[in-house]
């Protein structure tokens, strides 16, 4: 937030995106810019889809256990009616939202609201994932995340699904999921395939 010569709060809005592979930090980069602009007295509001129920029904938890308080939502539409007076808003697991969240992330930015989302990519097939490849063309800023690749060392790309299962909503725990690198990933899917 700035203040310009007449005194007038001036609150530039804009669309950050972290986005990348499961383990890939996405979660603990979205806190920590939140935390910052706590620190800095802004107010903070952290939205994330209803369906994330993996550990907690109230707070953002990433995989380390860190968390803030939010707030489980069923649709995009309800953060813009949630959210009056809010400085910075926060977004986790935005691939589980619907398309509304790309107008919902613009006009809160023309608000004058800083929005931070977070988010899958890719599916476990390596396809773009819900409103993320969108919202990464709106973004003011993109930040790519990545995982390490489990069995090489390289820098992941996608997370493989290590469990026979099709459907494409299915919340990570380390058992159903590794990070890959492109080699490795190609590799297992020729394994899966049977070289076909
Ligand atoms: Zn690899």
């Amino acid at each position: 937030m700035t203040e310009n010569h007449t005194g007038e709060t001036h609150r530039p809005g804009r669309i950050e995106v972290v986005c990348g592979s499961m383990f890939s930090g996405k979660t603990e980069e979205l806190i920590r810019r939140l935390r910052r602009a706590e620190f800095a007295r802004q107010k903070v509001e952290i939205f994330k889809p209803a369906i994330d129920t993996r550990y907690s029904e109230e707070e953002v938890v990433s995989h380390d256990r860190h968390s803030i308080p939010s707030t489980p939502i069923d649709s995009s539409a309800q953060i813009l009616l949630l959210s009056s007076e809010t400085d910075v808003i926060g977004i986790d697991e935005a691939q589980f939202f619907d398309d509304g969240l790309i107008k919902v992330c613009n006009e809160l930015a023309n608000r004058g609201v800083r929005v931070i989302v977070a988010g899958l990519d890719m599916d476990f097939k390596g396809i773009p994932f819900g409103p993320i490849p969108s919202l990464c063309a709106i973004a003011d800023e993109v930040t790519k995340v990545h995982a390490i690749c489990v069995k090489c060392g390289a820098l992941a790309y996608v997370s493989h699904r290590t469990v026979a299962n099709e459907r494409r909503v299915l919340l990570g725990e380390t058992t159903e999921y590794e990070p890959l690198c492109r080699d490795c990933y190609r590799r297992a899917m020729e394994k899966e395939t049977g070289g076909k």
